[in-house]
């Protein structure tokens, strides 16, 4: 109810600027062909209504309803058959006929589609029935010089109107889809790429791969102990930590990286065009940093990572048996003891590989 409340209500905005742009300038056009033909006071009354007052009447009925969006479809179904109204009252005068007709239509389209363009048509030709009724059935064949004048702020400042506010809206929807799209691919807590997103780019990095020389690897990282840690100082603790380690990730490491959630206490980063030893180094001075951080709500706490590594395998047929590898080696990681870097393959932990060199 809510939603189609607001929805109504900037509908009813949009159409209140138009409408009083559209009808003051129909005003004009609709006034020099029915000067000619010497109508009633009440039908210039009427005239001088439809052309000034009706816009604000329109959109104070439409803000004060309880749902502004089926109050702005039934006025939109007044200005229709006030259009058909006029074209028989005008005697069929061709160019403000037709500028009113054909305005009217961009209207409806633009605001209903080809629905309400077919529903306003209706409303048109009730309204030039009732005009047929009021007024002597006629047709004036010719439109003078200055009839044509009084026509063309209707037909050069309504479709500019109109075609400025479309604009604005597609651009307005074009950078709502970019947010969503950009929202529906981040992980709210951290900021990083979710599980999809780095999945998605962890395909694309393994086509890279196969087509390129340079190679690359992949790290699965996770927090030791995280239950523990949530357990012991509290789930806002949890999160800061999980916040720390994806502020870490973003500032150390290179623009090309990417880094990502893959889910709960587990992080995921691609290292495109890195060799394993060099991805390791990477990532065990990532480990050593995090472990020395201190955290000013918690101060006893200290926070180990355990990290498995694998490098871009060409014998492998999807990017899934790569990510395979990862864990396989994180599971090393967490069996032999946590707190440390294994790369797939080796069972070394990082440090020990160092120190053999
Ligand atoms: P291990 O060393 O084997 O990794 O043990 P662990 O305690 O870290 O075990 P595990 O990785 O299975 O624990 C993950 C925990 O992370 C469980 C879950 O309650 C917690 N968790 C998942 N998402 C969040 C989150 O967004 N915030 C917080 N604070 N905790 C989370
Ligand atoms: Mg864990």
């Amino acid at each position: 109810m809510e939603k189609t409340g607001g929805k109504g209500l900037s509908l009813a905005r949009r159409l209140y600027a138009t409408r009083t742009l559209g009808l003051a300038a129909g005003l004009l056009c609709v006034a020099a062909a029915m000067y000619p033909l010497d109508p009633a006071p009440w039908v210039w009354a009427l005239m001088l209504f439809n052309g000034i007052f009706w816009p604000h009447v329109a959109y104070q009925w439409a803000r004060r309803a309880e749902v502004p969006y089926h109050a702005e479809h039934r006025n939109l179904l007044v200005d229709a058959f006030l259009g058909g109204f006029w074209v028989a009252a005008m005697q069929f005068n061709p160019l403000p006929s037709a500028a009113t007709i054909a305005m009217m239509a961009m209207n409806n389209v633009a605001i209903g589609g080809l629905r309400f363009l077919l529903v306003g048509t209706v409303a048109q030709v009730l309204g030039m029935g009732v005009g047929f009724l009021v007024f002597t059935p006629a047709f004036v064949p010719q439109t003078s010089p200055l009839q044509l004048y009084a026509c063309l702020p209707l037909l050069t400042l309504y479709p500019l109107a109109l075609g400025w506010i479309c604009f604005r809206q597609a651009t307005t929807l074009g950078r709502h889809k970019r947010e969503l799209l950009a929202l529906s691919r981040t992980d709210s807590l951290t900021g990083l790429l979710n599980h999809g997103a780095w999945k998605d780019q962890l395909e694309i990095e393994f086509q890279r791969c196969k087509r390129l020389p340079q190679g690359g690897a992949i790290a699965l990282i996770d927090i030791d102990h995280f239950k523990t840690i949530n357990d012991t100082y509290g789930h806002v603790a949890g999160d800061i930590v999980l916040r720390q380690l994806s502020k870490m990730l973003k500032q150390n490491l290179r623009a090309a990286d990417v880094a990502g959630r893959y889910g709960g206490d587990e992080f995921c980063v691609i290292l495109p065009d890195l060799a394993l030893d060099r991805a390791a180094t990477t990532m065990d001075a990532l480990r050593d940093r995090f472990a020395t951080l201190g955290y000013e709500q918690s101060p006893a706490l200290k926070v180990s990572l355990s990290i498995g590594l694998s490098a871009f395998n060409p014998a492998h047929d999807d990017a899934m048996l790569w990510l395979n590898d990862a864990d396989q080696a994180l599971y090393e990681a967490k069996t032999t003891g946590r707190n440390r870097v294994i790369c797939s393959g080796d069972g070394k932990p990082r440090h020990e590989l160092l120190d053999s060199v």
